[in-house]
């Protein structure tokens, strides 16, 4: 079985020479053993659903020397933005201005500010979390000078199978609000899906299964 390290190698080999971008390793159901074999190959950005399991393992991985920086790619629920504010570097599933609000006025004022996305509902399933793309611009407009905070750009996870169309869509969204809002991130792409992200536009992929293998758990051991 290739390890962990390998895995990376091969993923950042499909990256290679791609407009530079960047490689989230997404690490939820994964024990911290496989984030610490990962640090070591060089990853330092990771990503986590949930927040309780994602500050479990930041706790167990503080002061080894590793300046890992720890994005939620998960739903944020307004009741945990504070912990969030104090211990994340990026969220990546904003969608709601109260939210936002809670995270700007929760930022500790020491720390740089929390870098935000906003997430796209593109497949337009009611289900799914995120903002309608006819949403985007407005909810962008009242968070963009929020204290605190610092809007970066769109996330999405279109559906499995979604095509090239879908891609380009979030693409034509994120292009036309990149010079009002200072874009310069487009999350979008996982392990199934990151060649056809990368060919249509996006500047960060969130790969997990390509990187540790199958999840674990859902949660870490409680
Ligand atoms: C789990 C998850 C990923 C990673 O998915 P893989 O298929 O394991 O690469 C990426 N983005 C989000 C939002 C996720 O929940």
């Amino acid at each position: 079985m290739a390890t962990i390290g390998e895995n990376l190698q091969q993923v950042k080999a499909r990256l290679a020479g791609v407009r530079g971008v960047i490689l989230l390793a997404v690490s939820k159901g994964q024990p911290v053993e496989s984030i610490r074999a990962a640090a070591v190959a060089g990853q330092k950005a990771f990503g986590e659903n949930y927040v309780q399991e994602a500050i479990e393992k930041m706790n167990l991985l503080r002061g080894n020397g590793n300046e890992l920086s720890w994005h939620l790619i998960g739903p944020l629920q307004s009741n945990k933005t504070r912990v969030v504010a104090e211990r994340f570097d990026w969220v990546q599933t904003v969608a709601s201005e109260k939210i936002a609000r809670r995270l700007s006025e929760q930022r500790p004022a020491s720390l740089a500010p929390l870098n935000v996305l906003i997430q796209v509902n593109v497949s337009g399933e009611p289900t799914k979390s995120g903002v309608a793309p006819g949403g985007v611009n407005s909810l962008s407009k009242s968070i963009k000078n929020l204290k605190g905070i610092r809007l970066r750009g769109l996330m999405a996870i279109p559906e499995p199978g979604a095509d090239r169309a879908r891609y380009r869509s979030v693409k034509a969204l994120y292009d036309s609000l990149k010079a009002d809002y200072e874009f310069d991130t487009l999350s979008l792409g996982m392990s199934d899906d990151m060649d056809v992200a990368i060919a249509e536009g996006s500047t960060m992929v969130r790969i997990g299964t390509a990187i540790f293998g199958a999840r674990k758990t859902h949660k870490s051991a409680a």
